[in-house]
């Protein structure tokens, strides 16, 4: 099937940087699960291999020897992740995974008071966050039920409304010590208005925090011109940075010189120039890099260079573009195939979607997980969430418009056979 968006789509021969999933007969899949999990860059297992073959080849001296020298490894992913979240290179770091980051950002920046312990965060949030949330909240000696905060969505949409986050703070921002909400939802695909949103807060004296995991690499993001005083996110889903890849923090650069934060330490947050003199008092690096433990996972790292390259080749907003234009083209088709069995739960306005369309079939949730499972029959790897919906990301780095409209297809035919 041919569509003629290919070939006038700017990032067309993007796709041949990519390895996707085949089915048993060899045909391939339409992949659309990037919310979850970025497909493979080909690249990827040569960056990993200069790696293997250099700890063969030189083993410890690998530190400081090559072109690819282990010690500052991790320094080159500076700049191009902050380019992808608008941040100055000294306010991001790759480091560990997103939970481990967000538990090491809320040592320093959720710092409860009896008079200000409170956390806003959205009812429903990602498990991992609202554990995390919970178990900080303990670990200070308070009780979750009186801590958190939860912002409900809206009933009729299933969405959060700004005004009703904005309305929150107003409300309870002298006692708030913490905002903590997701860029983008991890279920319904909607981008939130993070500049109005971190502005509120600060305006409040709320620290606040953004999760990225849905949000990077696939919506354009100005963490340090909304002023956001930090972010975590993971890059294995729209980035592609392979599974468990190695996942990145921001700290706003006006808490970079704060030596006197709380913070747990670790050699590889020490001063740089000092730290192999091995004294007993660790002196953070100013920046993100001052949050770093241990020494970085380089195996794990290398696949995500493979990644940013490819980010950078396209250019963030030529992926935006293309995805805005991809997930228009989906709703089209989607109204005119299946407009009355299908509802579309992700926000239409440009502003408040990304890539992911969160689709709820009609019907009870068993005939949702039906349609779904005919789907992966048909091809169409996408991912179901509890209790029924259906989520799919066209990624524009590797996804066409023939995709897209295949995917509608597959879908109208499972949801008549369902
Ligand atoms: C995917 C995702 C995570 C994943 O956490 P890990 O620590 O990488 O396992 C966390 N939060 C949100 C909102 C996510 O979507």
């Amino acid at each position: 099937m041919t569509d003629p968006r290919d070939a006038a789509d700017p990032l067309r021969a993007m796709r041949a940087r990519f390895r996707l999933p085949r089915q048993a007969d060899g045909t391939p899949c339409i992949y659309l699960c990037g919310n979850s999990l970025g497909a493979q860059p080909v690249a990827a297992g040569e960056r990993i291999r200069d790696i293997l073959d250099d700890w063969a080849e030189l083993a410890v001296l690998g530190h400081h020897h090559g072109p690819r020298q282990w010690m500052p490894y991790h320094e080159q992913f500076a700049a191009p992740l902050a380019r992808l979240v608008g941040a100055k290179p000294a306010e991001v770091v790759a480091m560990n995974t997103l939970t481990v980051n967000l538990h090491l950002l809320l040592v320093s920046f959720y710092r409860p008071t009896p008079a200000r312990s409170r956390i806003l965060c959205e009812r429903g949030a990602f498990p991992s966050d609202r554990y995390a949330l919970v178990t900080q909240a303990r670990f200070h000696g308070y009780s979750p039920e009186a801590t958190l905060i939860e912002v409900d969505a809206r009933p009729d949409t299933g969405l959060l409304a700004t005004e009703d986050v904005l309305a929150a703070i107003e409300r309870e921002g002298a006692r708030i010590a913490l905002v903590l909400l997701p860029g983008v939802q991890y279920l319904t695909g909607q981008v939130l208005d993070m500049a109005r949103i971190t502005a509120a807060a600060r305006h409040h004296g709320c620290m606040i925090g953004w999760d990225l995991a849905h949000a990077i690499g696939n919506v354009p993001l100005s963490l340090h011109d909304w002023g956001a005083d930090f972010a975590v996110w993971c890059s294995y889903k729209y980035l592609c940075g392979g599974p468990g890849a190695v996942a990145g923090a921001f700290v706003h650069e006006r808490h970079a010189q704060a030596r006197e934060l709380p913070r747990f330490g670790g050699w590889w947050g020490h001063n740089k120039s000092t730290r192999f003199e091995m004294g007993p008092d660790f002196e953070p690096i100013a920046g993100a890099e001052g949050w770093q433990l241990s020494n970085p996972p380089v195996l794990a790292l290398a696949p995500l260079l493979a990644a940013l390259d490819c980010y950078a080749a396209a250019g963030m907003h030529a992926v935006r573009e293309k995805s805005l234009a991809q997930g228009q083209y989906a709703r089209e088709l989607l109204a005119a195939r299946l407009k009355s069995r299908v509802r579309c739960l992700t926000p239409e306005a440009p502003a408040e979607r990304g890539c992911q369309l969160s689709l709820r079939v009609e019907g009870d949730a068993e005939h949702g997980r039906r349609v779904f499972a005919d789907l992966k029959r048909l091809g169409v790897i996408g991912d179901w969430r509890e209790p029924n919906v259906i989520r799919v990301a066209a990624h524009p780095l590797y996804n066409t418009y023939a995709e897209v409209a295949q995917f509608v297809e597959c879908l109208a035919q499972a949801v008549n056979q369902s």
